[in-house]
This record gives structure tokens, C-alpha cells and sequence, in this order.
């Protein structure tokens, strides 16, 4: 054919035109399909990486150790890892689709309330399943769509047990320490050691939060006084522990429990732990007690057991951390510390007493004085002789006590205080009243650093004995001169007898005679005296013990003197009130008596004057007075009168003969005779004596 018809023509470029239009839209499909393929691919590759990502994702939330749960809108758990699960005593299956509420302890809510919008952390009291509460820290945040709006909360939940009780631990440290800070401070320095014990255990109770805290100290060389080993503070409220251990339970028991932990606490082991634990006999002891949880502490003094700090505490699973172990050894040395200064402050108190007892009982007179005179010690004694009181001494300088002496050379004082000064001494002191005091004794220094700083000295008081060796040498000289005198008339008068001189004047030789018997009957008199002191000294004097009428005696004894006072030119006056005085005693005894008061009473009174003797009774007592208007007795020789060889004034009593014997010799045989003789204090003129004697009625058979 090979004719194109025109409309064949047109035809076929429609065709053709449509066919390009349709390749290529195949194409564009081909070109889109391959794009969408290759799209597909990429979201494939993606999808992959993202399941990828959320299997590892899973495997990580699923295997850390942190709890993690996603909840829903409504609170539902949607996930939870295992971590959580187990944290709570759960298994995973169980707790989805449950409220995550369930978690929380009935007991404590939540701390802090949540800010919905941020990722809020809190602290939270949680429960296990079997309702055991724990704290928890929590971190939760919101996740939201592409829309961002919320979708769920994610929430990681962290178990802070373990960080509490360490937190817990450190805060009971720091207390225990602050207590022991005290306990230094305290135990070391203050007075009442017993009472500062109980102020520290109180405190490390509390710091520690146990039912109870006690020390016990082993009794022997213990500080306490009280006889009691053991002192304990019981936390208030302790509950069974507390209450047991305050009605004094099972004491024995404690101390068997000693005995059970002796070995370990000696080689220096703290024990803690829970009871139920413990071996048998020990369990047994402190399970009785309530005890379910404890720690003891050893105690040493020096490096030797004194006792132990025991804490104890209802609780089983309360824990002992190291650091609070360490804080209460801590504690236990400073006790220990404490024991030992007690025991060195009262060793020392107890020496210091001893010494000072020993001082201040001993009679000799004690002191030291410092370099610059004043007084740093004296001892009782001391004080009580010289009649100062422990302030005036304080005010005291040496100078004040010791009598100066005249030149430099006896300065006494200077001897004292002087450095090397040794003993024996010899001083008067002064006392507060001006009497002195004759002391003996001996000094030496204390040198600190080659200084003195104390001058002590030790003196007896001999004021007696020098009192006594003067009346011995005025003795001596009396009795000699007594002696001398009328043996040297006798021996002049026997002596012109024996010349024959006086043969041819008989009355001359008479009068020689005369003297020569009254100069021995002097003698004889003077040696009886002595004879009948020594005898009353001895308790070796006899006396009759009978029913004497006492005016005869009275009118024979002033018979026998009247010569005597006739000499002296002296009159005897007698006022009787009752002849028939009587009384019980011993005849020759009474006129020895009265015969020594006469004779006194004559020698002291001056020519022309009157002795007057009077005889009275007054109740169960006979009186007979001697009574003179002599010079009478000086006030402050009244004490001594009667003393033996006690005499005022030597020298006149010698003129009239005496050996000061004659007073003391009258009052021992009236006191023989369970009577007495008393100077009478009120006369204005003279002396007066009494006598006095027991009266009696005569008997018939007398
Ligand atoms: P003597 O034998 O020396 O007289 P006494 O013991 O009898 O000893 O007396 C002691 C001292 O007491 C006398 O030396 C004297 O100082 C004093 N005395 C005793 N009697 C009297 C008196 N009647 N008047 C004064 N002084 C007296």
C-alpha cells in the first residue's frame, strides 16, 4: 500500500504521542517506586537501629541495679525492671497493670511533694511486699508524644538503706566523740568523779540511742567508795533491758558473763554482734535480759582490765558500724584515763591525809616558814599552844612568835630562817596572850632549784621541864641552905660545948643546948617533909581512916606552935562555933595540916598581928579556916601554889625557913583523906585557907 491516507497519519501520532506519555509516566512511577523503595529501605535500616537500640536499651534498664518503672497517665505501672521488682520483693509480671502507690510504706508517705512539670527527685519510705520499710530515693520525669503531651512517667528508684546508715552512723560518731570530749573534760578534772560517770554514760547513751549503757568497773582498787562495781545510766523509756536491769535482775548472771568474755576483753577485743548469734551460755544470760543486740567494750588502766562499757539494746538488728565501734573505744580509754587520775588524786588525798593526821596529832610543835618569815604550815599542836587561829597564822610573820634576843648573835629567828640551819635550837616563843614558851628543836630547809623556799621546824615545849629544872635549882639552893643553916647552929653550938669553955656557966650552956635540939628538930622536920612528898607521890602514905573530934586536935596543934608564933610576936586567935565537931580522918594527919597552914600563916604575917583558926560545919563537911593578914598570895601565882618547891618569893620564905614543900604536902593528905584545901579568892586582906574534911556523927561503939 504506499499511499498514507491523511487520518491513517493523524491516527497513529496520537498513538504515538500517548504511548511517550505514558512511558514516561512509567517512568516517573519506576523513578517514584525506586524512591519509595529506597525510602523504605532507609526506614527499614532505621526501624532496625531503633529495635536495636531499644533491646539494648531493655537489656540495660532490665539488668542495672537501680529500680526503674514507667507508669501510665492513671499511675499504673506499665514497666518495671526487675531491679525494682526485687527491691521490692515482687516478681515483674506481678506488679504490671498495678497502681504504683502499692509501693509505698503504710507507715510513711512521701517526703516531698512532686513538681509534675520538671524531673523531681525525693526521699521516700518504701514497703517490700512483706511490708518491711526501707528509705528510697527517687528521680521521675514525664515522657510526652511528638505532640508533646505527656504520655507516661518514667521513674528510677534507688535503695539509700545503706547510705542512711552510714549517714546515721557518722552522726552517732560525732555524738559518741562529743560525749568522750565531755568525759575528758569532766572525768579528768572534776571533783565528783561517780557523778560525771553517770553524766557521760548518760550522754554516750544517748548518742548511741541503746536501751542501755552501763560501766562496770572490776571492785578491786576501784575508785568507788560506795562498794559498788558497777554504774549505769538506762536510756528513759529502754523498755525490758532498761527495766530489768533496774530491778537489779540476774546480777550474778552479769557477772558470769564477765567471766564468759574475761580472756577476749583482756587481750583488748571488742564484742558486738546480735544475741542470737552468740554462743549458748552467753546467749542464755542476756536473751533472759530482752537483750537482742550488744557491743562491749573493754576498760584498761594501764595496760590491765578494769572493767568494761556495755551497750545494750532491744533492737536485733540494730547495726555496729566501725565507726561508731571506734568512737565508744574512744570513750572506754578515756574512762580508763579517768580511773587512773581518780585513783592518783585519792592515793594522793589519802597520803596527804595520813601525813597531815600524822602532823596534826603530833604533840611537838610544827611549821614552816617561807624565806620571807611568813608561816606556810603549822600543826595543830602549834596552833593550840600558841593559841592562834588558822587566819591570825595566815596574818603571822616568824618575828611575831619568837621572842627577840638581845644581840645578833642569839638571834633566834635568824637561826630558824637561816638556810643551813640545823637543830637543836633552842627559843621562846610568845604566845597570842604574851606567856612564853620554851621551846627545843630542830630545823632544816627545802631547796627547790638550789633555792630555799620552806624553813621547817620541829619543837617539843619544855616550858615544863625548864619550869621543873628551876624549881630543882631553887630546890637545891633551899634545901641546902635549910640544911646549912641549922646544921651549922648545932655544929657552932656542940661545938663551944665541946671546948669546956662554958663549964663554969651551966645556964649559958643550957641556952646551947636549946639551940642545938631546935636546929635538929628542924632538920628532922625538913627531911620528913621530903620523906612524906615522896610518900605521897608514891601513894605510899598511910592514912587512919577514923571518927576524930577535930577541936582537939585543932587546940592541941595551936599548943604546940605557940612558941613559935610567940617568937614572931604573932597572936593565935581560935573562934569554935561546936565543940563536938567531928569528923572522919586521920588524927596526926590533921594536925599535920593544920600545923603547916599555921606556920605559913605566921611566917607571912607581919609582928603584932593575929593568925586566926576557926572550926565550922556545913553539911556533910567540916571546915577549919587558917586565916592571916599577911601579904596574901599574888593572883597569878594562886595556880601554882600548890605545887611542890613552888615558892613566890624564895628569899622571904628563906628568912623564915621553908622548902616550899609544906602546901603541897597539906593538900595531898586532905585529898588522902577525901578531903581538900582551897585558897579562899574573895578575902580582900591576907590569906585564907580552908580545910575540908568529911564529917561523921560518933558511933556508939566509938
Ligand atoms: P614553904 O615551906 O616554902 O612555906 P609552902 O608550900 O608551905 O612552902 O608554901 C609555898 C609558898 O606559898 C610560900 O613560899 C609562899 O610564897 C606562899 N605562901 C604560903 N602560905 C602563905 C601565906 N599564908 N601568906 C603568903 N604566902 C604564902
Amino acid at each position: 500500500m504506499g499511499i498514507t491516507q491523511p487520518s491513517k497519519l493523524m491516527g497513529s501520532r496520537k498513538l504515538r504521542q500517548e504511548l511517550e506519555a505514558a512511558e514516561s509516566k512509567l517512568r516517573a512511577k519506576t523513578l517514584e517506586l525506586e524512591q519509595a523503595q529506597e525510602e523504605l529501605a532507609v526506614q527499614e535500616e532505621d526501624r532496625i537501629r531503633l529495635e536495636t537500640r531499644l533491646r539494648l536499651l531493655e537489656k540495660a534498664v532490665d539488668t542495672v541495679n537501680m529500680g526503674v518503672t514507667i507508669t501510665d497517665l492513671q499511675g499504673k505501672i506499665i514497666y518495671v525492671n526487675p531491679a525494682d521488682a526485687r527491691m521490692h520483693g515482687y516478681d515483674v509480671e506481678e506488679l504490671i497493670g498495678q497502681e504504683a502507690r502499692l509501693y509505698a510504706s503504710k507507715a510513711v508517705r512521701s517526703e516531698t511533694a512532686g513538681n509534675a512539670a520538671e524531673p523531681w527527685i525525693r526521699r521516700r519510705i518504701d514497703a517490700t511486699k512483706d511490708g518491711h520499710p526501707f528509705p528510697v530515693r527517687l528521680i521521675s520525669d514525664r515522657v510526652h508524644n511528638t505532640h508533646l503531651q505527656p504520655m507516661a512517667t518514667v521513674t528510677i528508684c534507688e535503695d539509700i538503706r545503706e547510705q542512711e546508715h552510714i549517714r546515721e552512723a557518722l552522726v552517732r560518731r560525732d555524738n559518741i566523740l562529743k560525749a568522750v570530749g565531755l568525759a575528758a573534760e569532766r572525768l579528768l578534772t572534776d571533783a565528783s568523779w561517780e557523778e560525771s560517770v553517770e553524766e557521760v554514760l548518760e550522754r554516750l547513751g544517748r548518742a548511741t540511742g541503746v536501751d542501755l549503757i552501763y560501766m562496770s568497773v572490776v571492785k578491786e582498787e576501784s575508785p568507788f567508795t560506795s562498794g559498788s562495781s558497777i554504774l549505769s545510766w538506762t536510756t528513759p523509756g529502754g523498755g525490758e533491758v532498761e527495766e530489768r536491769f533496774r530491778q537489779g535482775l540476774g546480777l550474778p548472771d552479769r557477772i558470769a558473763l564477765f567471766a564468759c568474755w574475761k580472756d577476749r576483753l583482756v587481750a583488748g577485743q571488742t564484742l558486738q554482734g546480735r544475741v542470737s548469734e552468740l554462743p549458748d551460755q552467753e546467749r542464755e544470760i542476756l536473751d533472759a535480759w530482752g537483750v537482742r543486740s550488744f557491743a562491749v567494750v573493754p576498760i584498761f588502766v594501764e595496760s590491765s582490765l578494769r572493767g568494761y562499757l556495755s551497750l545494750e539494746d532491744g533492737d536485733g538488728d540494730r547495726e555496729w558500724l566501725s565507726v561508731e565501734i571506734e568512737a565508744l573505744k574512744t570513750a572506754a580509754r578515756t574512762f580508763g584515763a579517768s580511773i587512773m587520775t581518780w585513783q592518783a588524786k585519792i592515793t594522793i588525798a589519802l597520803s596527804e591525809e595520813k601525813y597531815r593526821d600524822l602532823l596534826d596529832n603530833a604533840t611537838d610543835l610544827i611549821q614552816s616558814v617561807s624565806p620571807d618569815g611568813r608561816f606556810q604550815y603549822v600543826n595543830r599542836a602549834w596552833k593550840e599552844a600558841l593559841g592562834y587561829s588558822d587566819q591570825e597564822v595566815q596574818q603571822l610573820k616568824l618575828w611575831d612568835v619568837v621572842r627577840q634576843q638581845p644581840t645578833e648573835e642569839d638571834d633566834v629567828v635568824q637561826s630558824i630562817l637561816s638556810v643551813d640551819g640545823q637543830g637543836p635550837i633552842e627559843a621562846i616563843f610568845v604566845t597570842r596572850d604574851g606567856a612564853e614558851i620554851f621551846v627545843e628543836g630542830s630545823i632544816n630547809s627545802r631547796f627547790v632549784d638550789g633555792l630555799p623556799v620552806a624553813t621547817r621546824g620541829i619543837f617539843r615545849d619544855i616550858t615544863e621541864r625548864k619550869l621543873v629544872d628551876r624549881m630543882k635549882q631553887e630546890f637545891i639552893s633551899t634545901v641546902s641552905h635549910e640544911l646549912r643553916t641549922p646544921l651549922t647552929s648545932i655544929i657552932a653550938s656542940l661545938g663551944l660545948l665541946d671546948s669546956g669553955r662554958m663549964s663554969g656557966d651551966p645556964e649559958r650552956m643550957q641556952e646551947l643546948v636549946a639551940v642545938a635540939l631546935r636546929n635538929s628538930n628542924r632538920l628532922l622536920q625538913l627531911i620528913n617533909n621530903l620523906l612524906d612528898q615522896q610518900k605521897l607521890e608514891d601513894g605510899k602514905m598511910t592514912f587512919k581512916d577514923e571518927h576524930v573530934e577535930v577541936v582537939p586536935i585543932v587546940r592541941e596543934t595551936l599548943d604546940d606552935i605557940r612558941s613559935f608564933a610567940e617568937m614572931l610576936n604573932i597572936e593565935l586567935s581560935l573562934e569554935v562555933a561546936d565543940e563536938g565537931l567531928c569528923a572522919r580522918g586521920d588524927h596526926d594527919r590533921i594536925g599535920q595540916i593544920l600545923s603547916n597552914l599555921l606556920s605559913n600563916a605566921i611566917k607571912f604575917s607581919p609582928p603584932g598581928d593575929v593568925v586566926t583558926l576557926s572550926c565550922r560545919s556545913a553539911r556533910d563537911r567540916i571546915i577549919i579556916t587558917v586565916a592571916d593578914n599577911g601579904p596574901g598570895i599574888p593572883a597569878d601565882f594562886q595556880g601554882r601554889l600548890f605545887e611542890k618547891f613552888t615558892q613566890f618569893d624564895a628569899s622571904a620564905t628563906r628568912r623564915s625557913g621553908g622548902s616550899g614543900l609544906g602546901l603541897s604536902i597539906a593538900r595531898g593528905l586532905a585529898e588522902g583523906m577525901h578531903g581538900r584545901i582551897v585558897l579562899d579568892e574573895d578575902v580582900a586582906r591576907g590569906a585564907t585557907f580552908h580545910v575540908e574534911l568529911p564529917s561523921t556523927q560518933p558511933t556508939a561503939a566509938e
